[in-house]
Order: C-alpha cells, then structure tokens, then sequence
C-alpha cells in the first residue's frame, strides 16, 4: 500500500493496518488526548480547537521561569530572550503557508488582524469601494466587513457583494467567483475572501481568482482560519495581497493562540496606510521613544503592541511538531483519512435506500481538507448526541449538519471507523 492508495475496505482490520502502515503515527503520543471514561475519546475537532502537544507545557515554564529570573530583563536575557523569539516561529510558518519569512508577523488574533490590514488594504475611492466575499462567511468575518463599511461610510447592504451557491447546490461555483469579479470590475476595491469555509468544508482555488482580483485592478486578502495547518498554502506564489489567520484549530497553539498575518513583500518598503503602534516601529531604534513612525520594513511593521511570550511559547511548542512531520506527509495522510471516512460514508449510504445522509463538502479531494460535513434531514442534533455519549467529539450545526475532522497528526484510521459505525448505528436506532 502508498500513499496514494484509493482502495478501501470497510472492515475494523483494514482500518488497524493502515494505521500500522502510517508513517506519522508516532506523532499521536505527542499530543494529550481528551478522555472519555477511562479511555481515550475520539476528538474529530481539530479544526475547531486543535489538541495539546505535549511539549506546550514545558515552553511556557521556561517563559515564566525567564520572568521569574530576569524581570523585564528576559527580553534581553536568558537562552531565549523574548525580543527575538518571534523569528523562531516565522521559519516554521514559511513552510506551512508557503510564504517569505518576511512576509509572515505573528501577532493578535484573527478578528483583529482583519481589521489591521482591511485598514490598510480597503480604501473605497469614488465608486470603486465595492467587497467581494462569499455568501454564509464566517460571522465574525462577516461583522468584520459591516463594520468596514461603516468606518467608511459607507452602507453594507450596498457595498458588499456575496457569491452564493446556485439554487439547489451546497457550494460555490468557480466560475461563478470570476463572472461575479469580471461584472463589478469597475466598482470593486477588494475581494476578502474565506480559503476554506468553515460550514461546507470548500477549499477554493485561491491562484486564479487573485488573478481575477488583480485583473479588476482589486486587491486581495484571504481569511485561511480553515485553511492554516490543514493543507499546504502558497500565499506568495498566488500573489494574495494579504492574508490572515488564527493557530488555534489545525495549528493546536491553544485556546486563544496567537495568531498570524501575511503581507506580500511589495508593500514593505511603500508608504502604506496603517494602523501604527510601537511593536511595529524600526528595531534598531524602537527604544528610543522618538516621535514620528518609521515601520520595520517587512510584515513585522504592522505589529503595534508588545506580544506575550507565553502565547509565542505555546506556538513554537506545536510549529515544531509541523516542522518534523513536515506538511507534505501531513497532507497525503489527511488524503487518506477523510478519503477512508468518505468512503465509509458512501458505504452507509447504500445500506440505505433512500439517502440518509448528504455530504455537503466536495467530493474531489484537492478541494478539500480534513473536514467532512453532512446533513443528516431530521435527525442531526439526536445523532450528534448519540456520538457524544459515545465519546466521539464532532461539531453540530442548524439545521441538521454535522462537521468532523480527522487530523493526520493525532487521529487514526480506526478512529475513522469507529466513527462510522456508531453513526451507522445511530441512523438505524434514532427516529426523528
Ligand atoms: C475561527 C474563525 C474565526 C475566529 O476568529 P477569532 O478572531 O480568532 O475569534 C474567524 N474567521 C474564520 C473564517 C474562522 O474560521
């Protein structure tokens, strides 16, 4: 068997030798697993809030420990001073978002860093001040462009134009993205757009509708909170103007983690409207406390307050573990895994006639992640809660849509399995 395996079994035994076959399957014991009982659950919502490594503990100690031993000296002293931490986690997010390390700031978290570069990248002129989004956007990003329009003022009704679903279909036509870019062209400022969303579990092909974007003389920025961790990114080489996301769902930093930005390398040495604080001010004279904003020439001058090396710490704690399993293993194996549970999913569905259950996330696996989404009609909510009793850790939605997410680094394929026969189970026992 390699990596490229398509063919499946629907038996517990095939399930156990894929997981003796996996290369990455060390990586599992380091990460603390939820319990359930006195067993392990089955955690299938990385991609809402990734698991622990192991190591997390043990950075953050040695932070407290430098505060302990050094005051406010520790951003100067000790075996990692906090002043030069933040270059440890750029090499790492290099490779996985496929960027410059100049290109990447660690700092914030998403909502916020949203509204930094949209301050910098959204700048309504005359009519051109139209956004361009997908319809059903993560709420917060949604509030996020209300409010953007507002501070311009300018009437969100108006001003934001979302591409949704044709009738009767669950995802969003590509073709659809670049007539939508093609018929506003003179009006639109800016497409902001979800890389994965969160709901359906679409991965879009971000490379030619950045050129559409460009091509109607817009920018573009791209929320990857799905996308970050989950499958290998090239925010450079697709030319984005920015991106952003968080480090809390496929890069398990923690609750809260600090999150990231990408700012492509041709604004770095422009004047460029930001929002300005310190922490983004010319390294080698910040103390001095001049007035008057001279930016670190690179992403790292949109920073604007003084980061915590606790929430670098925990970061750095689950880069490293990317770092050594490396995204390209990570990849293929999710291939695997969410391949492996569509297929148990197909099976279920021809025990039964009448198709119980409707996965909403594309079939063909370069668009999509590791996420599955379903819509099981009347019965979402009872079977959620059967899984739950049962251990399993999955997320509910209205109306009846059920998200999982199997992770190459810490899920197994009988996991997978598992899953698929209690839902097969709780399909056949639960009545709606
Ligand atoms: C998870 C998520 C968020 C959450 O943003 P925070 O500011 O980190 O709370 C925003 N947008 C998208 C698309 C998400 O998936």
């Amino acid at each position: 068997m390699t990596a490229t395996t398509t063919h499946f079994e629907n038996s517990w035994e095939f399930a156990r030798q894929l997981d003796q076959e996996d290369e990455l399957k060390y990586f599992r014991e380091r990460f603390k697993i939820p319990s359930h009982g006195h067993e392990h659950a089955t955690y299938f919502l990385g991609n809402s809030l990734g698991l622990q490594p192991r190591s997390t503990e043990l950075y953050i100690s040695r932070i407290l420990e430098d505060w302990e031993r050094y005051g406010v000296e520790a951003f100067f002293m000790g075996a990692d001073p906090w002043l030069e931490y933040h270059d440890k986690l750029t090499g790492p997010l290099t490779e996985i978002v496929g960027a410059k390390s100049s290109e990447i700031v660690v700092m914030n978290q998403l909502t916020v860093n949203l509204h930094l570069l949209m301050s910098s990248f959204y700048r309504p002129v005359g009519k051109k001040n139209k956004i361009l989004c997908e319809a059903k956007a993560f709420p917060s990003d949604q509030y996020m462009l209300e409010s953007q329009c507002r501070i311009h003022g300018l009437d969100p009704e108006s001003t934001i134009i979302e591409v949704s679903p044709r009738k009767g279909e669950d995802l969003i036509r590509m073709e659809d993205i670049l007539q939508k870019i093609e018929d506003h062209k003179d009006e639109l400022a800016i497409v902001l757009w979800g890389g994965l969303n969160y709901y359906t579990g679409q991965y879009f092909d971000i490379a030619p509708i950045s050129k559409a974007a460009h091509k109607a003389d817009a920018l573009i920025g791209v929320d990857f909170a799905h996308g970050a961790g989950n499958l290998p990114l090239q925010l450079h080489d697709w030319d984005l103007d920015f991106a952003c996301w968080c480090s809390y769902k496929y890069l398990n930093s923690g609750p809260g983690a600090i999150g990231a930005a990408f700012i492509h390398e041709r604004y770095h040495n422009r004047v460029v409207n930001r929002m300005a604080g310190w922490w983004g001010y010319r390294k080698e004279t910040r103390f001095k406390m001049e007035k008057g904003f001279i930016p670190v020439n690179s992403a790292e001058g949109w920073q604007l307050s003084t980061p915590s090396p606790i929430l670098y710490a925990s970061h750095l704690a689950a880069l490293e573990i990317f770092e050594e399993a490396g995204m390209e293993k990570l990849r293929s194996k999710s291939v695997r895994l969410t391949g492996f549970l569509q297929f148990l999913l197909d099976e279920i569905n021809r025990k039964i006639p009448d198709e119980r259950i409707r996965v909403l996330t594309p079939r063909e696996i370069e668009w999509k992640g590791c996420q599955l989404s379903m819509l099981v009609p009347g019965k979402g909510r009872k079977i959620y809660d059967s899984l739950m009793r049962e251990g399993i850790f999955v997320d509910w939605r209205e109306p009846d849509v059920i998200r999982l997410a199997p992770v190459p680094l810490y899920n197994r394929f009988d996991e997978v399995w598992r899953f698929a026969k209690e839902l097969e189970e709780a399909l056949n026992s639960v009545t709606r």
